[in-house]
């Protein structure tokens, strides 16, 4: 294929890039010519984004269906506090038209989704995955594989980070080659309650971007076979070789895994602990509302941690977290009923487990926590 020449502006917007032996005229304008989707515009698709529209990439698709909040900030660099309440792909869009207006960006804000992922991810040369869940990393995985296009995949978790290429259209392993099958509910943590250091997003991100870039232009040596583990706390870098899994169930020798089911999806991330739930241990945020309007109202017991009180708190409820409560559960009543909740209700129905377990059966978990009931009865109040 005859390259088109790069204008004189492009020459000089991008002969940083060009100066370098590897790079030249030519590789940087095929950057021109490429197509890249990216799955997500938080903490991981920022970067990404960024780095990819200003080293001149031409076509940026960008999937994501959430809006903006307050606590994104600290680490979604696409956003400011003026887009706190749009969509993320909104935000991202103007931030990245007034980077590089020579970028094409292509909106997909239905995000990713079983109908759409194969179609969508065959619609560009690679995709950059900065999703942050599990269905959502195997559902590109999955897609990437079956629309034949390389994928970079990027993972944080505390202050850890993994980058690799997946690139299965040339021979390389797969995401499940790793890891098989979705992890079972209550075995990870928590996506929404874990913590995530923004400036470690930035490295895992920027990371991503090379990774693109270097196989959009097919130079270096990629992480195709490869995971590189970023342990930011030590400082250190460790490059593991990986192998294509025969037994993989998505790109092995005899698959079960052939095209998109929901099933293969299923992965309850604020219901972690689930499995172990039960109908009389757990009521929606109605219900508790409801129950607090008649008499004897019932106690409400918060269990998040101090920090999280001093964000929000439901008025005139009790507060144990959930480490103190093997220590101090024997001083609540046993004769009024207890409404126990947290942020999300994971906490919460472990604590109400808990109690069950030591004679309490008046407890019950408030499903979706005060996040839910933030949401429904008090529009004020700050969440997280
Ligand atoms: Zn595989």
């Amino acid at each position: 294929m005859i390259q088109p020449m790069l204008s004189a502006e492009e020459l000089s917007r991008y002969s940083r890039h060009i100066r370098l032996p590897d790079v030249g005229v030519e590789k940087q304008a095929s950057l021109r010519q490429a197509r890249v989707l990216i799955i997500g515009m938080g903490g991981l698709g920022s970067p990404v984004a960024l780095y990819l529209a200003a080293a001149g990439v031409g076509t940026l698709g960008l999937a994501d269906f959430d809006r903006v909040e307050a606590h994104n900030l600290q680490r979604q660099i696409l956003h400011t506090e003026d887009s706190v309440g749009q969509s993320k792909l909104d935000s991202a869009m103007s931030r990245l038209r007034a980077l590089n207006s020579g970028c094409k960006l292509v909106a997909h804000p239905e995000g990713i989704t079983l109908d759409n992922a194969v179609e969508l991810i065959g619609q560009y040369d690679l995709v950059v995955d900065g999703s942050d869940n599990f269905p959502t990393r195997y559902l590109v995985n999955d897609a990437a594989y079956l629309a034949r296009r390389p994928l970079v995949y990027g993972s944080i978790f505390q202050f850890e980070g993994q980058i690799s290429l997946f690139d299965t259209p040339n021979g390389a392993p797969c995401y499940r080659c790793l890891f098989p099958q979705i992890p079972a509910p209550g075995t990870v943590p928590n996506c929404d309650q874990a913590g995530v250091f923004g400036a470690l997003c930035g490295i895992v991100g920027s990371m991503q971007s090379m990774e693109a870039l270097k196989a959009l232009m097919g130079i270096g040596e990629t992480l195709a076979g490869r995971l590189l583990v970023v342990d930011t706390l030590t400082s250190r870098l460790t490059r593991l070789n990986l192998k294509r899994d025969p037994q993989c169930p998505l790109c092995g020798e005899s698959p079960s895994i052939t095209d998109l089911q929901a099933k293969n999806y299923e992965f309850a991330c604020q219901s972690e602990p689930e499995q172990d739930s039960d109908a009389n241990m757990e009521i929606d945020i109605h219900q508790a509302k409801e129950k607090c309007a008649a008499e004897p109202a019932p106690i409400m017991i918060d269990v998040r941690e101090d920090f999280e009180l001093e964000i929000c708190s439901i008025d005139g409820a009790r507060h144990i977290p959930l480490g103190e409560l093997p220590e101090k559960y024997d001083a609540l009543p046993r004769d009024r009923e207890l409404i126990v909740f947290c942020h999300h209700g994971g906490r919460s129905l472990r604590a109400t487990q808990f109690l069950h377990a030591h004679g309490y059966e008046n407890a019950v978990s408030m499903r979706g926590g005060i996040d839910k009931w933030a949401l429904a009865f008090e529009p004020d109040m700050a969440r997280y």
